[in-house]
């Protein structure tokens, strides 16, 4: 097993997690088999507990494991399936060090950091390192492992400390130390400045780690006299320093790696022989998709009627889900963003201009997307937008709380149920159309929510997601709510139109909503951003943009396949539109804002 670890130095921000994906597929693109962890070194014992707002989305594993965002860019730049193992946290840490202290496992020893946090963290990452993590057997090539935080953390040091062990464990030739650090261009003399890169180099070697390759956040390429300077003081070769300057956009990051050969680089500190031809085979596909998303300009708007509406990294995933079925139809992606509280009555009466800018955004929209969600602010300006979508024939997707709210509406406008609620908002409601329906404790919060990959059975053949999907019987998506549609007003609602085209297994829990009579009105119980991926839209965004987009009808006018398993979507670029398992294809040509015709 080889390791490459990538650290990041100066400041935060710099796109560590993205570089260290982009490593990864250009590795694996040199036909390696690569998986990834992500170290962060707070003292929670996962995201699930932490803000959106303060610290971007929770991403949602198949094993249900609530986890760091980056993971989430590990999953959709490798198209890999990780574990909550592969998001190592100081709480995961201590706590197993604390459990075993007190089963008595150190036979009366002093529990330390070193070396007692610090073999955990070691024996943590060979073990994790070994699970096969892209449906093959047998352990993976490499491990790129992603260090979270700044050199110098306070909170960062027993990693850094067991690292440095973990490289003198592993041996020379099998770990690999990218640092990844800024050289900012003071604008007055427009020149680029080394030091806060020899600065941060001199801590992470003071720490007991030396780096072998330099990646270097810039606005423009670094100058040879630059590169020489940052050799001579950090004592790296110049082949091995890189500059990941400012590009249009993030999938030519692993092109800018590969065309400054890192992959070459990593490979030498290795010992790996690689070959480069296969490397550039895998990446023509990278190369066309960064080329297309740079090309487009005919716009598609979709409304993003959320909560946390301002930080974007809240909805990652989503954005990412948006992206990509964007670029599949051959549309630019613009998002309005819409702050669902300023579209409730209260605002209009205390500050109308703010009202009617988010009236206007929703309005200017082609589509319009309200995310998931948890607590009750917005709610019901999440419930006004699905009526205004739902009212004038505008596509929408809504996922989790979006589909909830959707319901809600529904009742209210269809059924008469003018209080009709979520237990969640309103527990002594009349109209209880959403209710707790935990799976696990029913005392203990930590343990009632519904996580990860749950199974969806389609109800009809030939509704809009069925076909979507591929005509599959099942699919399996991930989960993370607590509350689900009350099946007791299921057939009401039913009768008024609403169809619940997809249920569980027993038949008891709400995963698909759809109007029949509508352009695009689909609610789901799961969240299907999760397994979206460049090249592979999901089927219900796709979906949701080509309905945006007028292109919804020639999509599902073609014979789409019957047969295919997991998550039926796979959309290749320069390629037939391929759904499942490809053993049957479907062409849908796009155009993009030139008038190209471009297969998606
Ligand atoms: N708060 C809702 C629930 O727990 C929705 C959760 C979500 O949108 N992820 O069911």
């Amino acid at each position: 097993m080889k390791y490459v670890l990538v650290t990041g130095g100066v400041v935060s921000g710099l796109g560590k997690g993205v570089t260290a994906s982009s490593i990864g597929l250009l590795l694996q693109a040199c036909g390696l088999r690569v998986t990834s962890i992500k170290i962060d070194p707070y003292l929670n014992k996962d995201a699930g507990t932490m803000s959106p707002f303060e610290h971007g989305e929770v991403f949602v594993l198949d094993d249900g494991g609530e986890v760091d965002l980056d993971l989430g860019n590990y999953e959709r730049f490798l198209d890999v399936t990780l574990t909550r193992d592969n998001n190592i946290t100081t709480g995961k840490i201590y706590q197993s060090v604390i459990d075993k202290e007190r089963r008595g496992d150190y036979l009366g020893k002093t529990v330390q950091v070193v070396p007692h946090i610090t073999d955990a963290i070691q024996d943590w990452i060979e073990r994790v390192a070994a699970i096969p993590v892209d449906g093959k057997e047998g352990p993976p090539d490499v491990c790129v492992i992603e260090l979270g935080g700044t050199i110098g953390d306070i909170e960062s040091m027993p990693f850094i400390e067991a690292l440095g062990q973990f490289s003198y464990r592993v041996g020379a030739g099998n770990f690999c130390l990218i640092h990844v650090s800024l050289v900012p261009v003071l604008n007055v003399v427009g020149e680029q400045k080394t030091k806060p890169t020899q600065h941060s180099v001199r801590g992470l070697r003071s720490l007991g780690l030396t780096p072998n390759i330099l990646a270097c956040r810039s606005t423009t390429e670094l100058d040879v006299n630059v590169k020489e300077k940052l050799s001579r003081f950090c004592h790296v070769p110049e082949d091995n320093i890189i500059t990941l300057y400012d590009v249009s956009n993030i999938w030519r990051i692993p092109l800018l790696l590969r065309d400054q050969k890192a992959h070459e680089a990593i490979a030498n500190v290795l010992g790996l022989d690689l070959p480069c031809i296969s490397c550039k085979a895998v990446l023509r596909e990278w190369t066309a998709r960064a080329q297309l998303c740079d090309m487009l300009n005919e716009p598609v708007r979709i409304a993003m009627v959320g909560k946390y509406t301002g930080l974007s990294d809240s909805y990652l995933s989503v954005l990412k889900a948006l992206l990509h079925a964007s670029v599949a139809c051959g549309r630019k992606l613009v998002i309005n963003w819409v702050s669902a509280s300023d579209l409730e009555n209260a605002t209009a009466l205390e500050n109308p201009d703010v009202n009617k800018a988010a009236w206007d955004s929703l309005k200017s929209a082609d589509g319009v997307l309200v995310p998931g969600g948890f607590g009750d602010r917005g709610v019901e300006g999440k419930i006004i937008a699905a009526k205004y979508a739902r009212e004038n024939n505008i596509p929408y997707l809504g996922i989790c709380l979006g589909m909830q709210t959707a319901v809600i509406e529904y009742a209210r406008s269809i059924l008469g149920l003018e209080n009709a609620n979520s237990t969640e908002f309103d527990p002594n409601t009349k109209n209880p159309c959403v209710i707790f329906m935990p799976e696990g404790s029913k005392t203990h919060m930590g343990g009632t929510m519904r996580l990860g990959s749950r199974r969806t059975y389609f109800q009809v053949s030939g509704s809009k997601a069925s076909q979507l999907y591929g005509n599959q019987s099942f699919i399996d998506e991930r989960h993370r709510h607590r509350y689900e549609v009350n099946p007791e007003m299921v057939s009401k609602l039913e009768k008024a139109g609403l169809s619940f085209t997809g249920k569980d297994e027993s038949g008891q829990r709400m995963q698909i909503i759809e109007l029949a009579s509508h352009s695009y009105f689909v609610g789901v119980q799961f969240h299907p951003e999760f397994k979206s991926r460049p090249g592979k839209p999901s089927a219900l965004f796709l979906g949701l943009i080509a309905a945006a987009s007028g292109q919804l009808d020639t999509l599902l006018n073609k014979p789409i396949a019957t047969k295919a398993n997991g998550c039926a979507n796979g959309v290749s670029l320069g390629s037939p539109h391929r759904y499942g398992n490809g053993k049957s294809t479907v062409n849908v040509s796009y155009t993009n804002g030139n008038g190209n015709g471009l297969h998606a």
